[in-house]
């Protein structure tokens, strides 16, 4: 073979490191290349925090702050149509979305409080629970961010890496070691991955973000199809309780789900495997190209055979053991409502619409929680938060208390089917409001339709990024903007319809042409949910 044949053409140069050629192809791994994202702390605390906003260069600014999760958000005022035709400069706020990692959902009495005292008092009130189980501040000064963490760190609570090309905070049930059902708790795993590895240089530099959900719960609570690495929880018939370990998957524009690896992995090990899936995108990892970096594209290339022999021979030097799929079912994952505990009490789920709370709501929930119950609370991936330990006797009461202020246990199936991203409010890649207009929506279809009482879900996204899963939602609602016949900008929104997760798990139809005013959508679903109703077969889901 001649020299000019064995050269790779450039549009088959993949970046990855495993190539040899460690040169950096884009500008985002030019600036990784440069310094290390987690360096950016010290800057952050010595200069920035003293010298303001206008002292931080644009490497760190919109690169590397978000390894300790700090994003600029978005000037307030800017329309969805100037989202793609202004500078990044154009787009920024002088102030951050600030992302607090709860790794596994689990927030203590004082955890709770510590955020959201520094809601009220440095990031004007705002608490939103995403779908990843975390709580995202906004409006913070980057002079208030060094006292921020003293107060998060103080508590045992941190924002290291809960944005960057780095692993992201590890979903967990949020029932993990209480709920009656449960096949096994993963917590323990959840935290020796976080002493081992958050925040450790070894993975600070990933091709792109890398997302992880262990769950023992037979609820399937932490959408495991859609996550880079996935543990879930299965009793193999030899060796009892472990993990399915699942791996690859991922929505936003090029949607794909996880693919098992067919290996049971026993709960003392998971760290490792942990490792070893995490060291396989970092080496192999696509890094040409932005769009083609997640591990869903190396997947698609590899095939899960491949992947399994990879993560055996390179990396854990043993062969996996096989094992069973978890069982599929159609148990309702969000985990709202009253439940038994294992120990005798109850938690309580409630459904703020699409995860937006406040820190004075954050605040009284903390009250109300200590005062029936022992203060522990959960957030859910699917932006609901539960209270834990509740005795029986106290439950009517905390429910009460918890509805009072907004927060229902015997939520409507719209409000405990939503989801909603950030959105134009705070993101810069937004084109279109979607907390506001989900809220909105729910409470005239709760209007419209009191009786409603089958599952249904509505995601509301404000572009094709698909934070909060368009494609896995009955409906599915991606905004857009387009002109009016008179040339003014308005927002729409493209209707995807029947994805789900789950036993079946599809995604969603898009309808190309199919794209509804947004004040148009609560007749539309409205219209949708009737005929569901009316032509439903009996159990039938929606997406079915
Ligand atoms: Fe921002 Fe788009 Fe993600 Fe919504 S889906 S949070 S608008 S990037």
């Amino acid at each position: 073979m001649s020299q000019a044949t064995a050269r790779p053409a450039r549009n088959q140069v993949t970046g990855a490191w495993a190539d040899g050629d460690r040169t950096p192809l884009n500008a985002n791994e030019a600036f990784k290349a440069d310094d290390d994202g987690l360096n950016v702390r010290t800057r952050i605390e010595e200069v920035y925090a003293k010298e303001g906003f206008a002292s931080i260069p644009g490497d760190d600014l919109r690169g590397r702050m978000r390894w300790w999760g700090l994003y600029t958000q978005r000037r307030p005022g800017i329309d969805g149509g100037k989202t793609a035709t202004l500078a990044p400069e154009e787009l920024d706020d002088e102030f951050f979305m600030m992302r607090v990692r709860s790794d596994g959902g689990a927030l203590s009495n004082e955890q709770l409080r510590v955020v959201a005292g520094i809601s009220t008092e440095f990031a004007r009130d705002t608490a939103d629970i995403s779908d990843r189980q975390n709580i995202q501040l906004h409006w913070i000064r980057v002079e208030d961010v060094p006292e921020i963490w003293r107060r998060l760190e103080g508590v045992g609570l941190t924002t290291a890496e809960a944005c960057g090309d780095v692993p992201r905070v590890i979903l967990g049930s949020p029932v993990a070691g209480i709920a009656e059902n449960e096949v096994i708790d993963g917590t323990p795993a959840v935290r020796e991955i976080l002493e081992k590895y958050i925040g450790s240089p070894e993975f600070s530099n990933l091709p792109r973000k890398f997302k992880t959900a262990i769950s023992g719960s037979p609820n399937l609570d932490v959408a495991h199809e859609i996550n880079d690495v996935s543990f879930v929880g299965v009793e193999h018939p030899e060796h009892g309780p472990g993990f399915d370990l699942w791996v690859a998957g991922a929505l936003s524009t090029n949607p794909m789900f996880a693919k098992r690896l067919g290996a049971w992995v026993p709960l003392d090990e998971v760290s490792e495997v942990w490792r070893g899936v995490v060291s396989i995108f970092r080496d192999y990892g696509y890094r040409r190209l932005r769009n083609r970096a997640r591990l869903k594209f190396l997947m698609a290339d590899w095939g899960p055979e491949k992947f399994r022999e990879v993560l055996e021979t390179e990396y854990l030097h043993r062969p996996l053991i096989d094992g069973p799929a978890p069982d599929a079912n159609r148990l309702r994952r969000d985990h709202v409502g009253v439940h038994p505990q294992a120990d005798g009490n109850f938690w309580v789920g409630v459904a703020p619409i699409a995860g937006r709370v406040s820190g004075t709501r954050l605040t009284e929930i903390a009250d109300i929680a200590s005062r029936h119950a022992s203060g522990r609370v959960r957030l859910t991936a699917h932006q609901k938060l539960l209270v834990l330990d509740v005795p029986e006797g106290e439950v009517e009461a905390l429910v009460a208390e918890l509805d009072a202020v907004g927060l229902p246990a015997r939520p409507s199936e719209f409000r405990r089917g939503v989801l909603a991203c950030t959105g134009i409010e705070f993101c810069k890649l937004a084109l279109v409001e979607t907390k506001a207009r989900a809220h909105t929506i729910i409470e005239e279809l709760e209007a419209r339709l009191p009786d409603f009482d089958v599952p249904f879900t509505i995601h509301v996204n404000g572009c094709p990024n698909a934070c909060a899963r368009t494609q896995v939602a009955d409906v599915g609602l991606k905004g857009m903007v387009q002109s009016d016949a008179d040339g003014n900008l308005t927002e729409v929104f493209q209707v995807h319809l029947g994805g789900q997760l789950g036993s079946t798990p599809q995604l969603a139809r898009k309808t190309r042409a199919l794209k509804v005013a947004a004040d148009d959508l609560p007749d539309y679903i409205e219209r949708l949910a009737r005929t569901f109703l009316a032509q439903r077969d009996g159990e039938e889901p929606f997406a079915e």
